[in-house]
């Protein structure tokens, strides 16, 4: 690509044309549940880029870093201040490295009382993947805890393993609001259970963008828990940037905050680094220290309840087409909701792949996939989006709806029709031969504004279970011919 692209205009329409071929934020929202696609406010990101912020090493001489640590510490105490908890560490890099660095502190505290035997870690059935993965690495072993069919932790099942494993009780790792989007009824009871047999509760925290301003997870009865600043705080990700998970901690677990071989930093009794440098990624951190300065207490709390209110929004438009899975004991969900396809599927053949693939057509990226329920779609709105974004959202999946309805009439065959065929790139609609059963309108301008603003798809369908479980990797054409290898 260098040797190619030797002009700044080059270069340019290079980068330009990668980013035509990308579905982002700047076409449409992006309603990826569990993952908080919200609003980067560039008022907040433009400062990283000033020298004073951008041009620090990690290592560079206290002298030289003063304004950084000030930056930090302050939003440490911030951090402390919203999550409820006394101390903060930031440096862990994600989420996932946080949960690690978070069961790091409640091992060594354990450990600091002579309860070394303590590592069983109870993880409810709907936790994402990073929870019992982190658990794992952290020495720990994985007791599963069973869901009702509500969707909530079943509270019988959590007794039975605090329980029998009490000797053995580390912690639990508990998501709040759950991954189903609910605000689960029973969490106080949940965490006093483990308390009651001499366990910590680890919060995990990626979704306190229902929370913040609202209520604190050490309220809850956590006892340490990490954010995901790349979710809650305005720093962009998804892109392959620097994630930062910082961890809160009670202020039992304070002394055991990570440390840092070079640099000073965690707590009296601190656990080894988790990252390489002491304060984890600090040029991204600006972001996030301008988005709550910016906006304040009553900013964040309103975010907090524009999140929800959209969320039930978007979960009450399109019940009355598709099923909303999991709801509170209020019949309402938190800042994400789960639309079940599986019925649908089963009458149509429509699965949740080629939804997420029409939803292309429609010029909309998709929502996730399959997490945390097989076969569902997780959508979550977030604050950012205006009234008339959530409204053209939920009229494509209406849409959608309409069109699995004329394959279940038999207008359409269930292996050939809009929907098994998207998506629609340019070339497939304006080829000269057509011998689909729709028609090309239909797949490539399906609404009034895609009419307006089209976003084109670059590539049609694949095969997706192919194409991960084949790795390709390609040379320029002179250092020899590509070559695959097959992973399976
Ligand atoms: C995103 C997420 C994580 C992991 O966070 P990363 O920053 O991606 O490592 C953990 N738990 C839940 C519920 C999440 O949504």
């Amino acid at each position: 690509m260098f040797r190619e692209h030797r002009t700044e205009h080059e270069l340019v329409r290079y980068i330009k044309r990668l980013e035509s071929r990308d579905i982002s934020l700047t076409t449409s929202m992006i309603s990826l549940g569990s993952c908080t696609m919200k609003l980067n406010p560039t008022a907040a990101m433009i400062p990283i880029s000033f020298p004073g912020f951008a041009q620090i090493h990690p290592f560079a001489p206290p002298q030289q870093t003063e304004g950084y640590r000030q930056l930090i510490g302050r939003l440490e105490r911030w951090l402390a201040e919203i999550t409820g908890f006394a101390a903060c560490s930031l440096q862990p890099n994600a989420g996932s490295q946080g949960e690690y660095a978070g069961l790091l502190t409640i091992r060594a505290f354990h450990r600091s009382r002579g309860q070394e035997q303590r590592d069983a870690c109870l993880i409810p059935a709907s936790a994402h993947g990073t929870n019992p993965a982190s658990a794992v690495l952290a020495g720990m072993k994985v007791v599963a805890v069973a869901c009702d069919e509500g969707g909530n932790i079943d509270v019988a099942d959590l007794r039975a393993k605090a329980q029998s494993h009490a000797a053995r009780l580390a912690a639990l790792m508990v998501t709040y609001p759950s991954t189903h989007g609910v605000f689960e009824e029973a969490i106080q009871e949940i965490c006093g259970v483990i308390h009651e047999h001499g366990g910590q509760v680890y919060v995990d925290g990626a979704n306190m963008n229902a929370l913040v301003g609202l209520c604190r997870p050490a309220d809850l009865g956590g006892d340490v828990c990490h954010l995901n600043l790349h979710k809650t705080f305005g720093i962009p990700h998804g892109g392959g940037g620097p994630g930062v998970g910082p961890i809160c901690v009670a202020a039992h677990l304070a002394p055991f905050l990570p440390g840092h071989p070079v640099v000073a930093t965690g707590g009296s009794r601190a656990t080894g680094a988790v990252a390489a440098a002491p304060f984890g990624s600090p040029g991204v951190l600006p972001i996030c220290y301008a988005y709550i300065a910016l906006l304040g207490s009553s900013g964040l709390e309103l975010a907090s309840k524009t999140a929800i209110l959209n969320a039930n929004y978007v979960a009450e438009r399109l019940h009355p087409h598709f099923p909303v899975l999991y709801r509170g004991a209020r019949c309402r969900v938190a800042h994400e909701c789960i639309v079940d396809l599986r019925a649908l599927s089963k009458a149509t053949g429509v699965e949740n792949d080629d939804v997420a693939k029409r939803l292309m057509d429609y010029g909309f990226h998709a929502p996730t996939m399959s997490f945390p329920v097989p076969g569902t779609l997780m959508v979550e709105p977030t604050e950012s989006e205006s009234l008339a974004e959530l409204d053209r959202f939920c009229e494509a999946l209406i849409s959608i709806r309409q069109e699995m309805r004329e394959i279940e009439e038999g207008r359409f065959p269930a292996d050939n029709n809009v929907l098994k065929g998207a998506p629609h790139t340019a070339q497939c609609v304006t080829a000269d031969r057509w011998d689909r059963p729709y028609s090309r309108e239909q797949a490539a301008y399906p609404t009034p504004w895609t009419r307006a603003h089209k976003f084109w798809p670059h590539v049609g369908r694949v095969d997706n279970v192919h194409g991960d479980r084949n790795l390709c990797c390609t040379w320029p054409a002179a250092a020899g011919p590509p070559a695959a290898f097959p992973l399976a």
